[in-house]
């Protein structure tokens, strides 16, 4: 499924050890126990100092299923501390290849606790089954693998300079761990998007304070007991839950102590934290939203794009922030793939993300499900014809209680719609017709966001010409979420700062000092 060395991952890849029947989860049983999550402070579970609590729910059913503590600015002084101690202790006087070795030893240990990983997540996200098995767990403990070899094979850079006495210099470059780094993520992939961060930062060296979304506390939580099994050192990986604003995050973001704070989530997020660190000068990693564009070429293969568009409008109810939410269709097929592409969202299935057959989960929220219904509701409103979907599915008990909506497909809109300029992250997408690459290329282009893009076309000139002008930072021919982890992953324009993947992760997470030595 995956190969470690070049970090190739696909969508399609599927895990088939899991044992479904051990999961255990309150869907099956609602009388379950409400299960607790503490903050990881030092290698240790601790109670939030201000006693505070809240709710963790389950978007499946709407009931809870755990209760949360909740960091204030203490405890998150509590948490960058240790991380300091951490980071000039243990983990700082520790050898490099032991160090890798270690992380290592996290991914294995994660792929050996596969099912409490998966029932952690599914539980707080609502996700299938198939998806969650496939991508989120296994691409977690992939990503502590990828950075420990990767790491362990940075080359140091040098240069033999000339001098005048025509001994010459030496001047090489080392790097550094930044210090404690502020890890804080957003729901949508909870476990894959925090070890993309947590991962290259440890195998630098640096020591993490993570802030998970206050929806998703579940596999953070748990993987601190990782952590202390494999003999990572206490303080190196410390978890602080929370919101933002007015808690943890927004502590995190402003202790003096963190060297630099890497984010995913929103644009209008992003912004603010942005000016939290201002102060100190601290460097900032972002990925943030996006309104991606895919473009239709009347040449592409018609059954292979029809299969990709769903999937990249569908795939997670469309909560990736790769996921496609503008189509452009060449005018000859718009017609023939608008109906295609409404068949493939009416066939998915919805409810129980623990069976195999269950094809689209829940939005992650009550809250977010607001936000996705009005953006239906504003469809309406600015004259979009809705070609399927549109509302509530009606599901039955318990799956009614849960935050589920209907795949939708929307046409007939203006390009200046609201619906068509904002991010909506849900299960919906806009399809518009083009007659000439022109057009489908200014259309594309026309927005504030610049995360990805997705080309399907036969003809290879055409889409090299165009992935070259689309202003995003990913572009997939052919494909969607392809993802080969080597490589430069970030957005342009509102859609982030900086890159990650492979070396680029590195080179956020750590810096390089020069020494000049006269010979
Ligand atoms: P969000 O911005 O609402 O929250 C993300 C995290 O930031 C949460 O942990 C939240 O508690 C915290 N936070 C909120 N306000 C804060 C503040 N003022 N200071 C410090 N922390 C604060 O995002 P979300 O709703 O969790 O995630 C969805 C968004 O993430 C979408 O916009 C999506 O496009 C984006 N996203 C981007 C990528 C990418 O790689 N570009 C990947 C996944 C998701």
């Amino acid at each position: 499924m995956l190969d470690v060395t070049s970090g190739r991952f696909q969508l399609t890849d599927i895990i088939e050890s899991m044992n479904d029947q051990l999961l255990q989860s309150e869907i099956h049983n609602p009388q379950s126990a409400i299960k607790d999550y503490r903050l990881f402070i030092d290698g240790s579970y601790v109670d939030a100092s201000g006693g505070n609590t809240f709710e963790d729910v389950s978007p499946v059913t709407g009931r809870v299923i755990a209760r949360v503590a909740e960091a204030n600015a203490d405890d998150v002084d509590r948490a960058v501390a240790a991380a300091k101690r951490a980071r000039h202790g243990a983990w700082g006087k520790m050898g490099v290849n032991a160090r890798l070795d270690l992380l290592a030893r996290v991914a294995d240990r994660i792929m050996e606790r596969f099912d409490e990983f998966l029932e952690a997540e599914i539980g707080d996200t609502g996700k299938p089954v198939s998806w969650a098995k496939a991508i989120d767990i296994p691409r977690g403990a992939a990503n502590f693998k990828l950075f420990a070899n990767l790491v362990r094979n940075v080359p140091n850079e040098s240069y033999q300079t000339d001098t005048e006495d025509g001994l010459g210099a030496l001047n090489y470059a080392i790097r550094v761990p930044l210090g404690v780094v502020g890890v804080i993520c957003p729901w949508n992939l909870p476990l894959l998007l925090m070890t993309w961060k947590v991962a290259p930062a440890l195998a630098c060296g640096n020591t993490v304070v993570v802030k998970p979304s206050e929806e998703t506390p579940g596999t953070a939580t748990l993987l601190g007991e990782v952590m202390n099994e494999v003999g990572i050192p206490p303080g190196v990986y410390n978890v602080v839950h929370g919101f933002g604003p007015g808690s943890a995050g927004e502590a995190l973001t402003k202790h003096p102590d963190v060297a630099a704070i890497t984010f995913t989530g929103e644009t209008r997020t992003g912004s603010a934290i942005m000016k939290t660190v201002a102060d100190g000068v601290k460097p900032v990693s972002f990925e943030l939203g996006g309104k991606n564009p895919a473009i239709i070429f009347a040449d592409a293969d018609f059954d292979a794009a029809v299969a990709g568009v769903a999937r990249s409008t569908f795939a997670n109810c469309g909560q990736v922030c790769l996921c496609s939410e503008r189509l452009y269709v060449e005018r000859p097929i718009f017609d023939r793939f608008v109906e295609a592409l409404a068949e493939r969202a009416k066939k998915l299935r919805m409810g129980d993300p623990f069976q195999q057959s269950t094809t689209m989960g829940p939005l992650i929220s009550k809250g977010h499900r607001e936000k996705v219904l009005s953006y239906y509701q504003l469809a309406r409103e600015e004259g979009a014809t809705i070609v399927t979907g549109g509302g509530i599915p009606k599901l039955g008990d318990p799956f009614d209680g849960g935050s589920f909506v209907e795949p939708t497909i929307l046409t007939g809109l203006p390009e200046s719609a609201r619906v068509i300029k904002e991010e909506i992250f849900g299960p919906v997408c806009h399809v518009q017709p083009f007659d000439s690459e022109d057009e489908a290329l200014a259309m594309a282009n026309d927005t504030e966001y610049g995360l990805c893009s997705a080309l399907w076309t036969q003809n290879l000139s055409r889409a090299h010409r165009l992935a070259a002008q689309i202003d995003v930072g990913i572009t997939w021919v052919n494909s969607w979420f392809l993802r080969d982890l080597r490589t430069p992953f970030g957005g342009t324009g509102i859609s982030g700062i900086g890159r990650e993947g492979g070396i680029h992760s590195v080179n956020f997470y750590s810096e390089l000092r020069n020494v000049c030595v006269k010979l």
